[in-house]
């Protein structure tokens, strides 16, 4: 399924899959519609890009259409498909994302992630010709740009008026997007989806959980209808009682 639709025209969500260690994982990018062109939020792991491209054909988004991409932090499953749309996205796409994780984006330094013992475990499970985009990011440095820094709180040019919520924890420059005319809230890894049910950040990837905790109360703060997380999907439940929940009991 490339669209999830949430009734709006404005944000799609958009469904990846592949295996990993023998399990399927779906990933969510999302794309936000606006009159000069379409936002494209995460590009899934590398060697997923024509997965990306035909998904967005599917949601009738060419990537002529595409004018940029927010990434929401630097883990190779956001940022993987990032190399192929700078080859082959439009030349004046520009890609946004928070100062903290820009070295990371750009490979200056190291992704926080690639741990080698981790990566050699990680790789040795993966089919070969995945394994060596994956290793082409882990072992060499990723080669991204990055644009335009984002900052806390401030409102982009995008759906009608996009939040930046800063919220750190899962790296040291995430950030989720509040989409404030549709009340949609786009987590990334801020929040996951387990078992149908909204769920802070999974602690075996969250080098700094205390403060991926206080980033979840900011998050409660905001008046969502709808969230959207990039491993789960868009969440059926009452965000708005979740969330409190999940600030109170973090
Ligand atoms: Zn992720």
């Amino acid at each position: 399924m490339a669209d999830l639709n949430l009734g709006t025209r404005r944000v799609s969500v958009l469904s990846l899959s592949m295996d990993l260690f023998g399990a399927k994982m779906e990933i969510h990018p999302v794309i936000i519609r606006d009159r000069d062109g379409v936002t494209l939020v995460d590009t899934g792991m590398p060697g997923q890009f024509s997965q990306l491209r035909a998904a967005l054909e599917q949601a009738g988004v060419a990537l002529t259409d595409l004018r940029r991409v927010i990434l929401t932090h630097q883990d190779v499953d956001h940022i993987g498909g990032l190399p192929d749309l700078l080859r082959e996205g439009p030349t004046n796409l520009k890609v946004w994302a928070h100062a903290a994780d820009r070295p990371y984006i750009e490979g200056v330094k190291p992704l926080l992630k690639a741990d080698p013992q981790r990566t050699r475990q990680m790789l040795s499970h993966m089919p070969p010709a995945l394994r060596a985009q994956v290793e082409s990011m882990f072992v060499h440095l990723p080669s991204g740009r990055v644009d335009v820094e984002l900052t806390d709180d401030e409102v982009l040019s995008v759906g009608g008026g996009t939040r930046v919520i800063y919220t750190p924890g899962h790296t040291p420059g995430h950030v989720s997007l509040f989409v404030e005319s549709e009340k949609t809230l786009i987590t990334g890894d801020a929040m996951l989806i387990k078992d149908g049910e909204l769920q802070g950040p999974n602690p075996t990837n969250t080098p700094d959980m205390a403060q991926a905790i206080l980033s979840l109360t900011k998050l409660a703060n905001l008046p969502v209808q709808t969230v959207v997380c990039y491993h789960g999907g868009v969440y059926q439940g009452n965000p708005q009682a979740r969330l409190a929940y999940l600030a109170a009991h973090a």
